[in-house]
């Protein structure tokens, strides 16, 4: 059993809560759309896989629903006791925890692991950039995100929606859009519609061998500081005309041209 429209409402009502906007809480009332989240993700019978933010639990009761073994982390303390309720003949594992600081790797215990969530929107692009950064043993994750954050994650080089974020997830990643939501879904209707991304994570691309991350990732960052300046200006302080000509990337080109092999070539040049 998923949660329908009236029985959000009513575990609502009932313990006198109302969805707090600072938590981006935004309830999934609609079975098909968790159901088909879950077929995404791609889990079975034994899997295991990392919820952040369940909520109320409509996400995750379809995700326990495949005999995954789902371990859900909730920040709001609210919500830990009705979702407890909620989860109680299900084997799904409840962590009150912040997923912005609480230590994944060490809930997953060595384990490989999916993660699957409908995400707070205030918090996540940094929560997305966390997992592929210090969760190597998330391998891959389906999520919703609104639409405009969805695109800017998979975007390829000069799409309006590219930037450094997009840059730097195709770094650890394989990502497309797999799907769209409408607003009316959600409890309460956001102003925005949402998208659900898949991220497969890959070992770094061979262009970016023995080039630091943190040095790739920095150099991304300044030259898309101002994204439509030729490169031989942003990046002035730190490469000349002869790394240009080394890196085999014209100066007069603009981040928003430039793809990952490209920026890991120029980061080769830094001095
Ligand atoms: N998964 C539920 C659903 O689909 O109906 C709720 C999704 S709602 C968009 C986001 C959830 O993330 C809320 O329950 C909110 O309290 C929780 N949340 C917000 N920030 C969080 C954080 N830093 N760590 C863990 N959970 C968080």
């Amino acid at each position: 059993m998923t949660h329908s429209r009236p029985t959000i409402l009513r575990l609502l009502e009932e313990r006198g809560l109302s969805p707090s906007r600072a938590l981006g809480q935004n309830f999934v009332a609609d079975p098909n759309t968790v159901r088909k989240i879950a077929r995404l993700a791609e889990i079975g019978e034994g899997d295991l896989v990392i919820e952040i933010g369940p909520g109320l639990g409509s996400l995750t009761l379809a995700l326990a629903e495949t005999g995954a073994r789902v371990i859900a982390i909730e920040i709001d303390r609210h919500l830990v006791g009705p979702l407890e309720e909620v989860l109680l003949d299900t084997t799904a594992r409840v962590v009150h925890a912040d997923a912005m600081t609480v230590d994944v790797a060490d809930l997953l215990m060595g384990e490989e692991a999916t993660l699957v969530a409908n995400l707070p929107y205030n918090v996540s692009v940094p929560l997305v950039m966390r997992i592929l950064e210090e969760v190597p043993q998330i391998s891959s994750m389906v999520i919703m995100v609104q639409r405009e954050v969805g695109e800017r994650l998979v975007a390829p080089p000069r799409a309006e929606a590219y930037g450094a974020v997009s840059a730097k997830v195709a770094y650890f990643a394989h990502g497309s859009v797999v799907g769209k939501v409408p607003a009316a879904v959600f409890v309460p209707k956001p102003n925005v519609e949402s998208v659900l991304i898949r991220l497969v994570r890959h070992t770094p691309p061979a262009s970016c061998e023995g080039v630091e991350p943190e040095v790739l990732f920095d150099l991304i960052r300044r030259a898309f500081a101002q994204r439509r300046k030729m490169l031989r200006s942003t990046l002035k302080q730190l490469l000349g005309p002869e790394d240009f000509l080394a890196a085999g990337v014209e100066g007069s080109r603009r981040a928003e041209e430039l793809s990952l092999d490209e920026f890991a070539a120029l980061a080769r040049c830094l001095p």
